[in-house]
Parts: structure tokens; sequence; C-alpha cells
């Protein structure tokens, strides 16, 4: 446990955050820390984060943390609890992360009533990726993806997770606070702190869903954003304590299940080791190992169209990589991925010179193509993306003008499918068109105009 807990510890830094001017996460920062360093158990408490604007905090706070994939992180905090059960699990989970990515996880994690706290930071939109509506987003809020606002009849009503939560048998404590009014702030701190206490006492799963402003999402100023939280959130999200009981009976009777084995979860590897089986001729095949960087700015698809480039690839039996390369800097900020698809083993994932570029901005263009490998293939949006003279550049440039296509298909938003679409006719490989249409997500209006480009 000890040596668990000094594997993950992080420095306490004096550097400045990174969240903007007024938002909520830092209020959530302080108030735990404030609780863990007042109750004693800052040494063994493991904070889980997700990916999103709260995905840092291992810089700021002296606990040991961990990173979870993006809405996991009731899951990972789970399995922190199980194997290390005298340890002080903090989940912080983003509206986006939690109501949306990973609901299933922190719905069942409820029911279960782990023995975790978990903090869910509602401030009504996705807001590392720049702004789209989140489900907890309020009726006729304008968001990135809502220019008209959010609609009962086109969206769905704004999703309630405390009240959703309270129909559940699981959980121990479930409250509703706001970084909004000061009254509210010290409410807030308060009911941070006893959910703190709640798991340090064995009472069972507490869950706080905090009211937080993002001015930077919501263009507004850090004041008014806190108004809007106080006045107008709260109208849609009520304050209070939904429940307060104790289900220390469940923790115990979790105590005495049998502990995790190693050997018995091997089998589970191994059947996940096993290559996919391919139901008649594959979708492409491949004459050399390929790699692509896919680069943009967040919100274009940038990581999608990797992970459909890479879906392609192991629906055709090649082995495929794909990761990721962001961070906060993601909100209207770069994004990139890498995918490597190879018919024999991959040793690395990692791609220096890509013998795809696909560049959706203009500074992923300028960043990668002179890296792209000689001979190789560089596509780009045409209508955001031009090839300056100055550049040295030894690939092929093709310009699409992906995003006026996708418009016109009703589709914006779909100009990285554009271009997955155009890499395939690009490339020399053997390409199966219907096999890959096979594996596209909707919407079909895009997929025809695929079919006549
Ligand atoms: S985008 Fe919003 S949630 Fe993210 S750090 Fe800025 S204010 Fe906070």
């Amino acid at each position: 446990m000890t040596i668990f807990l000094e594997t993950y510890r992080k420095a306490q830094t004096p550097e400045q955050t990174h969240f903007c001017p007024g938002c909520g996460h830092g209020n959530l920062l302080k108030f735990v820390d404030e609780a863990v360093s007042a109750l004693g158990c800052a040494s063994r408490t493991i904070w889980v984060s997700p990916v999103g604007c709260g995905g840092l905090t291992d810089s700021y706070l002296s606990v040991s943390h961990i990173l979870s994939a993006h809405g996991r992180a009731s899951a990972v905090g789970t399995a922190v609890k199980r194997l290390h059960s005298d340890s002080v699990v903090i989940v912080s989970q983003g509206d986006g992360d939690l109501a949306s990515i990973g609901f299933l996880e922190a719905l069942h994690a409820a029911n279960r009533g782990e023995c975790l706290t978990v903090f869910f930071v509602n401030n009504a939109n996705f807001a590392m990726t720049g702004g789209q509506m989140a489900p907890t987003s309020l009726l006729g809020q304008i968001s990135a993806t809502t220019p008209e606002g959010r609609s009962l009849a086109e969206h769905g009503a704004p999703l309630k997770v405390c009240e959703i939560f309270e129909q559940l048998e699981g959980p121990a404590y479930i409250a509703r606070v706001a970084i909004g009014s000061e009254r509210q702030i010290a409410d807030a701190r308060r009911v941070i702190r006893r959910a703190v206490q709640n798991q340090l006492e064995g009472r069972g799963y507490s869950f706080v869903e905090i009211l937080s402003p993002c001015p930077s999402n919501w263009h507004c100023t850090p004041a008014e954003a806190r108004d809007r939280v106080a006045e107008v959130m709260t109208q849609t999200y009520p304050l209070g304590v939904f429940r307060d009981v104790d289900k220390s009976d469940i923790v115990s009777a979790r105590a005495r299940v049998e502990a995790y084995s190693p050997e018995r979860s091997q089998a589970a590897f191994d059947a996940l080791a096993r290559p996919l089986d391919v139901c008649g001729e594959p979708a492409i095949r491949l004459l050399a190992p390929l790699s692509v960087c896919c680069a943009g700015f967040g919100g274009q698809g940038v990581l999608t169209l990797g992970r459909l480039i890479a879906r392609v690839g192991l629906a055709s039996a090649l082995n495929a990589t794909w990761i990721p390369s962001y961070g906060p800097e993601m909100r209207g900020g770069s994004a990139n991925c890498f995918v490597r698809l190879q018919n024999g083993p991959i040793s690395s994932p990692v791609v220096d010179c890509p013998d795809v570029l696909i560049a959706m901005n203009q500074p992923a263009l300028e960043r990668f193509a002179p890296k792209t490998a000689p001979g190789g293939l560089i596509l780009y949006d045409s209508d955001a993306v031009f090839v300056p003279e100055r550049l040295q550049i030894s690939a092929r440039c093709i310009g699409i003008p992906a995003t006026s296509h996708a418009s016109a298909a009703g589709a914006p938003k779909a100009a990285n499918l554009i271009l997955f679409w155009a890499l395939w006719q690009n490339i020399d490989v053997h390409a199966d068109r219907e096999a890959i249409f096979s594996l596209l997500p909707e919407p079909f209006k895009v997929r025809d105009l695929m079919r006549e480009y």
C-alpha cells in the first residue's frame, strides 16, 4: 500500500493552475485539499481524475493521483477502492464525462454503493472540447452544437443526476451544491468535507453535484457566470441534500467478498489477445505498413477520424494502434492522433514521420507536413488550409474542400469523414468501398455524399 501511494505521489506546485479565471474546478480542489488535510487522510487519499478540464489535478494537490480514460473515473475508482480498501478514493468527473460518456459506469458504481466519494462538476457543457451541449445543458442554452439553443423536442430535458441516483438503493449520501453566491460556496465547502468524512467512516457511496461556472464557454465574465449559477442553474437543478443515510452494511458485506486474483484475470486477458475473426473479404489489404497523422483543432473530429482508420484496419485483420495527443489546451487548440496499421506485430505506436498526414487546420499542416515521409501523402481541408511555398515538403499534397462538401450534405461537422474517405481513394491499398462504408457511423447523408466523391 505504501509503495502504491509513493509511486503515484506528486509534489505540490507553486505554479498557477490551468483553469480559466472564475472556473469552479479551483474551488473543488481547494475544498477537497482542506478536507483531507483537516481530516488527516492526505497520505492515503487517491484522486481519480477524468479527461477534461479537471484532468490535471495531480499538478496541484499533494495526494496520489490517477488520470482515467474518458468517462471511466467511477470504474477506476471502484477498482482502486476494492484493491486498497484503506485508501480514501476521491473521484472527480465533469458533466460530459459522468453524465454522458461514462454515465453507465457512474450509475452502476452508485447502484453498487461503492465506498467512494464522487464529485460531479456540472457546468452544463463539454467545456474542454469547446463548449458543446452536454446532457446537463439548460433548455434554451446556446452551445457550440446548439446554436439555436437546447430544445426539449429535439434534445430532451436536462439530465438531473442527483434525482436519478436518488432512485437507487446503493448511495449513502447525495447532495447538490453550487459555486454561485457566497452562501452557496460556503455550503459547498461544508458538504464536500462531509462527503470525504463519510468515506473515512465507511458509510458508503457519497455523491456531490457541484453546479459550477464556466465563463470561457458561457462567454461572460467570472462574476456574471457565478450569478448565472446562483440564479439560473439552480432553477433547473435545486440545491440540497437528497439523501443522508448509513450504508456501512454494504461496505462491510463487500469486505468479505473474495479478494482480487491476478490468476483469475489471466483468462480474460488471453481472450482479449485473440485475433479478430474476419467474415468474408477484408475491407482493406495493406501492401506495406501504414502510419497516419490526423491533426487539427479540438472539436473537428480529429480523434474520431484516427479511430475510424484504426477500426477499419482491425476489421481487416490488421494490427492497429491509435494514440491521441491533446490536453486542456484543446479548448479550441490543437488535437492530433497517430495511427499505425500493419500486417504483422507493431513494435511501437509512436509515429515520427507519418506516411500520410490529414491536416484539418493551418497549424497542423505547418507542424506536420515537413515531417511527412518523402513520397508520402498530405490530405488537407482546402476550405481551411493552404500549402505555403516556404514549407519544405517532399510528399504529394491533395486539397479536398471537405468543409464545404460536408456543409452541402447538411452536416458541417463531418468534414473529418470526407477526409477519411479521401484517404482510401488516394493510397496504394486494396480497399473495398462498401465494406468500409458499412463500418461508418451515421449520418447517412454524409455516407451518400462520400459515395459520389
Ligand atoms: S473551459 Fe470552463 S470548465 Fe474548463 S477550465 Fe475554463 S472555465 Fe473551467
